[in-house]
């Protein structure tokens, strides 16, 4: 891949955690990769959830619309019994060892979803399932927020949080435990494909400090390179945590906003804060300029 060159690329608006319908995304990548250059974005990567399936069209338009395009993926992880989230960055979304792995995360989601709509069946809500299938841009990719749209559609509850909080969230009736990739395997398949491998919005877990750093060691002891630091679900305060955590730790620093669509997002593209100084961008890896210094 060329290197992209900018005079401070510190500085640069990178904006690389965001959703098409390709997974739980309200947009077509297309329209994603639009609307990230119309605000002020140089820097874009496309994360769509276990998929690979929009990049090609996203890097098409991104590089027609004047962006730096970096293919990315969000790969769901289950880690001491939660999901966490590993971005991967810089990927090449060709190589099979990443999509095989993708493929496999991907798999136990339509017997997930079908689980889910017997439980939401059991207290009341019938064709759940049918009802999600509906907000679905891509068949293999049916998730809870598909779920969630639907149940704010037919009026069972005023928002998409309400259902989280309801219906989707652990020990509620809708919830499903389900395994997802092990956190190794999802840095294993991110580098194999040439990719770094970023800790998805840290500020997110239910993980005290304790777990917390070993869920960091054990993703550095994996091959792991970096933190969402900036991220449209940090607050200010979760910002200057993970920055400090990124220098002890000497993970580099993403940035992403986490956009799925402009009703439901309370941020948008390319608008969240910059990247605190004292923290290394992950774009440094191929952005050149006078201050990158990796
Ligand atoms: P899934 O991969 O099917 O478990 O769905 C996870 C997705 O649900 C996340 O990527 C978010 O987009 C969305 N989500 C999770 N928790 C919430 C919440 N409390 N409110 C709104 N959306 C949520
Ligand atoms: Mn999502
Ligand atoms: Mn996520
Ligand atoms: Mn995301």
């Amino acid at each position: 891949m060329t290197r992209a060159r900018y005079d401070d690329p510190w500085r640069i608006n990178a904006d690389l955690h965001c959703h098409s319908h390709i997974s739980d995304g309200t947009l077509a990548p297309e329209v994603v990769a639009q609307r990230a250059a119309d605000h002020g974005v140089q820097m874009w990567a496309l994360t769509d959830h276990d998929e690979v399936g929009g990049l090609a069209v996203a890097k098409l338009v991104a590089e027609q619309a004047g962006l730096y395009f970096v293919p990315g993926v969000e790969v769901s992880v289950t880690w001491g019994g939660q999901t966490i989230h590993i971005v991967g960055l810089n990927i090449n979304f060709e190589d099979p060892v990443l999509i095989d792995g993708l493929a496999r995360t991907r798999g136990g989601r339509e017997a997930r979803a079908r689980d889910m709509a017997e439980q939401l069946a059991r207290v009341g809500i019938e064709g759940a399932y049918e009802g999600a299938l509906r907000f679905v841009g891509n068949p293999a990719l049916i998730s809870r927020t598909h779920f969630a749209r639907h149940l704010v559609e037919s009026g069972v509850c005023e928002d998409v949080g309400q259902v989280f909080m309801r219906y989707l969230t652990e020990g509620k009736p809708g919830y499903i435990e389900h395994r997802w990739a092990r956190l190794s395997d999802a840095v294993l398949w991110i580098r194999s494909a040439g990719g770094v491998a970023v800790i998805a919005h840290p500020g997110r877990y239910k993980l005290n400090d304790l777990a917390l750093n070993a869920l960091f060691d054990e993703f550095r002891e994996a091959g792991g390179e970096a933190i969402e630091v900036v991220s449209g679900s940090h607050t200010k305060d979760q910002i200057g945590r993970f920055a400090q955590l990124a220098r002890d730790y000497n993970f580099l620093g993403s940035r992403g906003s986490d956009f799925h669509g402009p009703n439901e997002s309370h941020v948008e593209l390319g608008q969240v804060v910059a990247l605190p100084d004292r923290v290394v961008p992950v774009w440094s890896r191929w952005a050149e300029g006078h201050d990158a210094t990796l």
